[in-house]
This record gives C-alpha cells, sequence and structure tokens, in this order.
C-alpha cells in the first residue's frame, strides 16, 4: 500500500515537473474578461495560481476536519483515562482483597463502580470487600445484584450458599444449592455442597439423586460414590424400619451390604435386620464378612446376640469362631479378652490384653486389665497401677471425622461438627493426614515456616 502511494507521489512530481519546463518553453498570454474587469497574465502565473488555490482549499479542508472532530477525539480520550483509571482501582482493591484489607477494598470497589461500566467485576469486588469487613448485608445485596447477571450468577449463589449456611439458616442455603446445581452440576464443590446439606436433613433419596448425576459427570470417584451409596441406603433402611416395613428395611440393608461390606455401619445394620427377623446363621454369616473387612466391637455383641448363646464360657468359644476372621487385629484380641472376663476366665483375659496391648496398652486394655484384677480379687495396688496406666495411656480407637477430626461416642452418617456425610471411620488418632482443612494448615505451615 505504502509502495503504491509513493509510486503515485513519483509519478505526480515527474508529471509536475515535465509540466513547469513545458510551460516554460513555451510562453504565451492569458487574457480574461469579465464584466468589465481585464486580466492580463502568462500562462505559467495562471498555474501557479491555480496550484495556490487548491492548496488553500486543501487546508481549509484539513482545518474544519480537525475543529469538526476535536470534541469527540477528546471525549474519547477522557473516556479511556476513566476506565484506566477504574481497572487501577479494581486492580488496587483486589489486591487488597487478596492482602485481607476489607476497609481498603471497599474503598477501591466504590470508586472503581463509579469509573467503570461493569457491575458485574465491582459487584464482585464489593461483595468480597463486605465480607472482609464483617458487611452481611452489603455482601448479601452485592451477591444478589449478581445473581442478574448470567456469568456472574453462579458465583453469586456461592457467596449467598456461604452466607445462608453462616448465618444457619440451612433451607436456604439448599434452595441456593439446587439452583447452583441447575446451573453448573459438573462443578465439584456444588455437588459435594448440595449432597451434604440433603444428607443433613435426611432427604436420603434427593442426596442419593445428586450422587448419581456426580458419579455420572465424574465429580464423584466410582469408589467414594460405593461407599456413600452403601451409607444412603442404610439410613433409607433406618427410615423404611421407622414407618413399620421391615421387609423393605431389610432389602435395602442388604443391597447396602453387597456395595460396602467393609463399613462397619453397614455391616451391623443388616446384621441386626436378620437378628430381628430371627435369621440368627445368616447374621452370623454377615458379621463374620464384616469382621474379616473390619472389626468393631458392636459386631462382636451381635455375633453373641445372632448365636443366641447364654452360657459365659460358651460364649468364649463362640468369639473365638469370630475372632478367627482377622486372628491379629488388636479388636478380636479385646473381645476374646472381654468374653473371657465375663466368663470368669482371669488367666486367658490377662493374656489376650497383654498380646492386646504390646508394649504400649491403650486406654482400653488398661482399664479392662484393672477389671481384671479387681475381679480376680487381686492385689489392690495392681488395680490401682492400672488405672494409674490408663491415664497416660495412647487414646484407641474411636469413631473420628476424617473431615474435621471431631471424635464421636457413636456411629452417626453425618458429622456433628462439621455436618459431612459418611466420614466416620473407626480408628486410631493420628491415622487422618489432615486433621484440619486445608486453610487452617496453610496458615499454620505460613506462621511456623522460619523468617530469613
Ligand atoms: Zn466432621
Amino acid at each position: 500500500m505504502t509502495i503504491l502511494r509513493t509510486l503515485l507521489w513519483f509519478v505526480a512530481a515527474a508529471a509536475a515537473m515535465l509540466g513547469a519546463v513545458w510551460l516554460a518553453e513555451r510562453p504565451g498570454a492569458v487574457t480574461a474578461e469579465f464584466r468589465g474587469w481585464r486580466l492580463d497574465t502568462s500562462v505559467g502565473a495562471l498555474a501557479v495560481g491555480i496550484v495556490v488555490l487548491v492548496l488553500v482549499c486543501i487546508g481549509l479542508w484539513l482545518l474544519y476536519r480537525w475543529i469538526a472532530g476535536a470534541p469527540g477525539a477528546l471525549l474519547e480520550g477522557w473516556g479511556d483515562s476513566r476506565r484506566r483509571r477504574g481497572y487501577r482501582e479494581l486492580t488496587q482493591g483486589l489486591a487488597a482483597v487478596a492482602a485481607g484489607d476489607g476497609a481498603e477494598a471497599q474503598k477501591h470497589a466504590r470508586k472503581a463502580d463509579k469509573l467503570l461500566a461493569e457491575p458485574a467485576l465491582t459487584l464482585l469486588l464489593s461483595a468480597q470487600a463486605a465480607q472482609l469487613t464483617g458487611d452481611r448485608d452489603g455482601a448479601k445485596r452485592a451477591f444478589n445484584a449478581m445473581l442478574d447477571d448470567e456469568q456472574m450468577a453462579f458465583l453469586g449463589l456461592r457467596g449467598l450458599i456461604g452466607q445462608a449456611l453462616r448465618e444457619g439458616d440451612q433451607a436456604q442455603a439448599l434452595a441456593y444449592a439446587e439452583r447452583a446445581f441447575q446451573l453448573r452440576p459438573q462443578t465439584p464443590w456444588v455437588v459435594h455442597s448440595l449432597f451434604d446439606m440433603q444428607a443433613q436433613i435426611g432427604q436420603w433419596k434427593a442426596a442419593q439423586e445428586t450422587l448419581d448425576t456426580g458419579l455420572r459427570r465424574k465429580v464423584v470417584t466410582q469408589n467414594k460414590g460405593r461407599t456413600l451409596k452403601a451409607l444412603l441406603l442404610v439410613e433409607r433402611s433406618r427410615a423404611a424400619e421407622r414407618d413399620g416395613n421391615a421387609a423393605d428395611a431389610l432389602a435395602l440393608a442388604r443391597e447396602a451390604f453387597g456395595l460396602a461390606p467393609e463399613r462397619i455401619a453397614v455391616s451391623s445394620r443388616l446384621a441386626e435386620l436378620q437378628i430381628k427377623a430371627g435369621d440368627g446363621k445368616r447374621a452370623a454369616k454377615t458379621l463374620e464378612r464384616g469382621w474379616a473387612l473390619a472389626p468393631h466391637p458392636d459386631l462382636a455383641e451381635l455375633y453373641l446376640k445372632a448365636s443366641g448363646e447364654t452360657e459365659p464360657l460358651k460364649r468364649v468359644g463362640v468369639m473365638r469362631r469370630l475372632a478367627s476372621q482377622k486372628p491379629d487385629d488388636i479388636e478380636s484380641h479385646l473381645a476374646l479378652a472381654q468374653a473371657s472376663l465375663d466368663a470368669g476366665l482371669w488367666g486367658e483375659a490377662r493374656r489376650y490384653l497383654e498380646t492386646a496391648g504390646g508394649t504400649h496398652p491403650s486406654v482400653r486394655v488398661c482399664r479392662m486389665m484393672a477389671e481384671v484384677e479387681e475381679r480376680a480379687h487381686s492385689d489392690q495396688a495392681k488395680v490401682h497401677e492400672w488405672l494409674a496406666r490408663a491415664a497416660d495411656a495412647p487414646a484407641d480407637r474411636a469413631w473420628r471425622c476424617s473431615a474435621c477430626g471431631a471424635h464421636h461416642e457413636s456411629w452417626r452418617s453425618v458429622c456433628e461438627s462439621c455436618g459431612a456425610f459418611g466420614t466416620l471411620h473407626w480408628r486410631a488418632p493420628g491415622t487422618f493426614g489432615q486433621v484440619l482443612p486445608p486453610e487452617v494448615r496453610a496458615e499454620l505451615e505460613f506462621a511456623a515456616s522460619p523468617t530469613k
């Protein structure tokens, strides 16, 4: 383009020069008459006059263009700088949010809002700033306003869910979570939050539908989905039993056991219903399989019940049969110690407890040892010694939440302290990698890192 233009200029200049030379070589006169005026001049002077006139016209035209276009250009420049300032405020506001300075963030949010015509962006900043300063109403207003924008609605819902949960308004949180789930059923936190909320209020069927969607969308892993489904079935089985529907209760428990026999809540649920149905033999089979995968004192108790045996010495034999499913587990030793204790077999009870305790007997082992010595009428000093040891002994296995680390007396599907579903496991303390929520751990690591 530029080359073509330069070429044209050269051609035009050459033509003009040739023209001038041609005119200079051929002098002539021009005479013009107009209403009594008479103009005598040479051809060359006339040509120069015409060129000057054309140049003046072009100059005037450019001047007009410049004057007429100036206000627009000026306005454009002003708008540009306004937007630039707006984005600068926005950036500073976001930096303030990241630094945790709510008041500063709010100041920048207000300025950015005035300067920018981008309500979605400034709303997000306003909401975060309001949250940081503890201004709940302000945050809620901003989140609600975000719902009108298609792009921001999801983020607004996330904020509103968090706020509703903090205020303890579960129904409202659930309504928002359902809306978020409709918008983006493939987002992991949406699926998990909705599932937990539905489970918390006992909407087992709805929770199962959410779980199925999560599995379809690969937000929940197959293995996790399997155990969660089994625990939901346990809850549905309980509900069916409460409604007087024993057959359904049993069928649901059986389905759960087919999915996750390694969960104590599942095996104990099925065995309990089988015992109630008068089928002790099936219950014993269920418990033996459950014990081999995950032994627990509740299963031992049900096993004795299923056997129908009341004679203490024979009950030791029954317990031996169950313990043989996982002979080296501490629960097997403890169950045998308890049965021996109940049958008055002090020596055997001591032996099982010694095997269970090893070099660092746990609280439970120490207490049982004290009981054995007490009931065997041994030296009182021995009883006191075991009780004293129990005070500093390592903690036993217990129902612990893998999400928040909370300790529970008995199993329940929903953790009372953090609201997570299916996170209670029969474990010793310190066996979970994460007891603290990730953000707290990050803070601790940050605080603990040495400063240079
Ligand atoms: Zn928990």
